[in-house]
């Protein structure tokens, strides 16, 4: 494995890549959420390309840009074990110049949900994921179903933009208590780790209502809320269609059901298509 750090080593490093080339964007601090796009990378490309890099422009004035989880050295072991070929860890400076054009996330899509609760923070998503997919030259990049509005974000940011590049949506990892991983989740104790067990079991909660065939939104939300109650607040339970556009009731097989709610320090989001 080479690691690159800026981007003339990158496209030097490149030159080695004949054939196609998988690519896992990640802000690091490698879980098995990451690991398992990592690995489905792996065995669906000739060469694999991994990227971390905290990306400022992403993070709201007061988020936790500082105090993000950082784990270089771990992460490289997990790289290196992992067979990436190019490990991509570049400096703010090497991504960005002073005054840049941006890209801007959809007025309606990128604004609600995550959207509403970090205005601007999509803008900076695709900024930075625009610049990494053109920088990778992958022919597939591998995004977790995790963050489910990101991932439609980018799907439209490829069609728009007419990118030559195939976006792998990969299905979320939990934890043996069914906790979505998250780089986020080590600011948790054992008692908030717990309580943060009620994003999961609300999207269960919603499963087992439409098995029985109860498919209102109205109605799912309401039983939601009521698990969610263990959490310190709730940001949002929503019901959308796979675009993010909202639904009334139900579609089976075109929906995805969100949560986010803030447990201790960190604040949680999962989800569930259906
Ligand atoms: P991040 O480092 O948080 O930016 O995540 C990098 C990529 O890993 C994104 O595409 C995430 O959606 C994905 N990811 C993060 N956590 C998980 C998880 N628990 N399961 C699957 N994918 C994940």
């Amino acid at each position: 494995m080479v690691i690159v750090r800026t981007i003339e080593a990158l496209q030097e490093a490149k030159k080695a890549c004949v054939g196609t080339i998988g690519f896992v964007p990640t802000m690091g601090a490698l879980h098995k959420g990451h690991l398992s796009l990592i690995q489905q990378a792996r065995a669906e490309n000739e060469h694999l390309i991994v990227s971390i890099f905290v990306n400022p422009t992403q993070f709201l004035e007061g988020e936790d840009l500082d105090a993000y989880p950082r784990k270089e050295e771990a992460d490289i072991k997990i790289c290196e074990l992992a067979k990436v070929d190019i490990l991509f860890m570049p400096t703010i400076e090497a991504m960005y110049e002073a005054d840049e054009l941006s890209i801007g996330a959809p007025a309606v899509r990128g604004y609600i949900l995550e959207g509403q609760k970090r205005p601007g923070h999509f803008s900076g998503m695709l900024q930075v994921v625009m610049k990494l997919l053109n920088l990778s030259g992958a022919t597939k990049a591998y995004f977790g179903k995790k963050d489910a509005q990101q991932l439609a974000l980018i799907n439209q940011m490829v069609k728009n933009y007419f990118m030559d590049v195939k976006i792998i949506a990969c299905d979320i990892v939990r934890d043996e208590n069914g906790l979505a991983l998250s780089s986020r989740n080590v600011y948790l104790n054992a008692e908030e780790k717990k309580r943060a067990l009620c994003l999961s079991r609300s999207l269960k909660r919603a499963t087992k209502l439409v098995m029985v065939g109860e498919l209102s939104v109205e109605v799912i939300q309401k039983e939601m809320l009521e698990v969610l109650e263990e959490a310190d607040m709730v940001e949002y339970v929503a019901i959308v269609d796979r675009a993010f556009n909202p639904l009334v009731r139900v579609e089976i097989g075109n929906t995805i059901i969100l949560a986010a709610a803030w447990v201790g320090k960190p604040r949680l989001i999962d989800n569930l298509w259906i």
